[in-house]
């Protein structure tokens, strides 16, 4: 990894010509540094024009997370943040959970350009890609242990459908646990890892993954129908730094909300907005099992009610993928 992959990526971000020569003369190195360094921006998944003559050019103008552009998107609450941009991560939970071990402080977000290693739940993959991709995890510690958190990644579905209504998108809904999906596809990825003893006091890394202009054979590689949020917008450039910090505004108002009254406070708000509610659903267990059944709503502790031949019956988040009946 070139140290100034990053740093040539942020000059070219205005989409124009840049001269290897005027890149060479900006970070003082030579016209081949310069090159390697572009070359592996290249290995990384950035499309890049390089024409003779000319330079250096990105398809399209490119915007980067920055911690101040953030922190004025969170609003008044950004006191409460600790925000940190690093260019390249495998997992920003991974590293956020080693940061909380050491004592980071409450409300920390670890946000990055590049995630190489993003993960899912039980092993899976979220795929992300550098300037397409929103990937971030934030700490939030909690008096109580961690087995009052019960309903927790439901909570944050419900802020992560506020923070889209804010940015101007009214039908993003939920799919049972917490993926937040446009007609029908994946918009979102929430993944939250607990430290701490069950009675308390005890710590969440809450990571959400959004996709925000992938190209089109990456969201074809992904396994199950997936879209972001420049296909919902017209195919007009989406501000990370806008959606990063009013996505961490309305986590912080849920988790307030749902440290005050549980998720018992978010349950109708989220049962509003479950894609499907009263839907005739499959139920996937990890050992290969089936269960078909209707959807009855979500219990107070966010286990979901599904109506089966054996009569209602309760899931527990951690192992089951739910998925429409056809
Ligand atoms: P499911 O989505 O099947 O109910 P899950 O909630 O366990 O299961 P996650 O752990 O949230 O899924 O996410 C991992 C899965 O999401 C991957 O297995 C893949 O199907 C899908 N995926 C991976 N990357 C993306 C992406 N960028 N956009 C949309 N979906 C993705």
């Amino acid at each position: 990894m070139s140290k100034l992959t990053f740093p040539i990526l942020q000059r070219l971000a205005d989409g124009q010509f840049h001269s290897g020569e005027a890149l060479a003369k900006h970070f003082k190195v030579t016209r081949a540094t310069i090159f390697n360094a572009l070359a592996h921006a290249q290995t990384l998944g950035v499309a890049l024009f390089s024409v003779r003559g000319r330079g250096y050019k990105l398809p399209q103008p490119m915007i980067f997370l920055n911690q101040d552009a953030v922190l004025q998107s969170i609003g008044e609450q950004r006191e409460w943040f600790h925000v940190l941009v690093l260019d390249e991560l495998p997992s920003t939970n991974t590293y956020l959970m080693q940061l909380a071990s050491k004592g980071a402080a409450h409300v920390t977000c670890v946000a990055t350009h590049l995630q190489t290693h993003g993960k899912g739940r039980r092993g899976r993959t979220w795929v992300s890609q550098l300037g397409a991709s929103l990937t971030f995890s934030l700490l939030w510690r909690f008096q109580c242990g961690a087995s009052a958190l019960s309903g927790l990644s439901l909570a944050i579905g419900v802020a992560l459908i506020r923070a889209f209504e804010d940015l101007g998108l009214q039908h993003a809904q939920l799919k049972w646990p917490n993926d937040v999906l446009v007609d029908g596809k994946k918009l979102a990825g929430i993944l939250i890892e607990l430290q701490g003893d069950m009675e308390g006091p005890s710590a969440a890394v809450i990571g959400v993954g959004i996709n925000l202009n992938l190209p089109k054979e990456v969201l074809n590689s992904i396994d199950q129908p997936a879209i972001d949020l420049a296909n919902v917008n017209n195919g007009q450039l989406v501000n990370p730094n806008m959606v990063l910090g009013t996505v961490l505004k309305h986590i912080a108002n849920c988790l307030q909300q749902f440290e005050q009254d549980g998720f018992a406070g978010l349950r109708d708000e989220w049962l509003r907005h479950h894609a499907y509610n009263q839907q005739a659903v499959r139920l996937l267990m990890p050992n290969g099992v089936e269960t078909h059944g209707v959807v009855q709503g979500v219990a107070e502790d966010g286990i979901l009610l599904v109506e089966t031949a054996f009569g209602l019956q309760r899931f527990s988040a951690g192992e089951i993928s739910l998925r429409g009946a056809s």
